[in-house]
């Protein structure tokens, strides 16, 4: 496998994990997507450049180099459904549509996948686990921030158009129940943009799987519309005007994140 992750360090007890960035695929993924899914549709398109001002507020980043088309990072490894109705797994079989993503008979073999498992999904939860242990080392507590982005229209998996800022912390399993009130707070004060807290999208294995507010690991996922910052279809180009404002609001995010953790956690 080429290189599975992207980690950068921070100073500041955050770490925004971005686990459906990735673009790269394995010959064998590529080799079997039928024509539709060549271009990648479900990704969280350019997480990491809508992020990039995180660097400044000292957060670390960690980013997928691979696709979720290869393994979804945000899914358990035993591949137990992350939500009631249409979803898709840890090895995906559709593309959010509901369409077939491999053509008949050129799926990937358990072998592969059982590679995919050991050499792109564990290395980006061991880098996520170390982290946060770093954090809560060095900090006694550690947020997590876990970034996805998804069309805001999709009949098979949602009805309507998605609420712009979907944030969620399992019902309130994964994040004390303050800071997930602020960042909602945040997102009203922000008129021209829509937002729900636990909505359709509640946070996925990820959120759930770390966030422990007993041991002080907070974990908030966010599931933005990407008609906030780009063009939802083919080629998914990057939109800055669109994304200027809606930087804004994730910064604020951020901010306020980091400032109830300060405030919470202040000796
Ligand atoms: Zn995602």
């Amino acid at each position: 496998m080429e290189k599975v992750l992207n980690f950068k360090q921070g100073r500041v007890p955050l770490l925004i994990s971005m686990p459906h960035a990735g673009l790269r695929l394995t010959p064998a993924v590529q080799a079997g997507l039928i024509p539709e899914a060549q271009s990648l549709p479900d990704t969280d398109w350019h997480i990491p450049r809508l992020y990039e001002f995180a660097a400044e507020l000292g957060a670390s980043t960690l980013a997928a180099e691979y696709s979720r088309f290869v393994v979804d990072l945000n899914r358990p490894s035993d591949d137990k459904p992350m939500y009631v109705g249409a979803t898709t797994g840890l090895y995906p079989a559709t593309l959010f549509d509901g369409v077939p993503l491999f053509r008949e008979g050129l799926e990937p073999s358990a072998e592969e996948r059982a590679m995919y498992l050991q050499q792109v999904w564990m290395p980006y939860h061991q880098a996520l686990q170390q982290e946060l242990a770093r954090l809560k080392a060095e900090f006694g507590y550690a947020l997590l921030f876990d970034a996805h982005s998804i069309r805001s229209v999709i009949p098979h998996l949602f009805d309507g158009k998605l609420p712009d800022f979907n944030l969620g912390t399992f019902n309130g399993a994964s994040c004390d129940p303050t800071p997930a009130s602020q960042l909602e707070a945040i997102c009203a004060r922000h008129g021209q943009f829509t937002h729900v807290l636990n909505g359709r999208f509640k946070g996925g294995h990820i959120t759930r799987h770390y966030g422990n507010p007993a041991e002080d690991i907070h974990a908030v996922q966010l599931e933005l519309c990407q008609s906030t910052y780009m063009e939802e279809f083919e080629p998914f180009n990057y939109r800055a005007d669109l994304a200027a404002p809606t930087q804004v609001v994730l910064r604020e995010l951020l901010e306020g994140f980091l400032a109830w953790g300060r405030q919470a956690y202040k000796k």
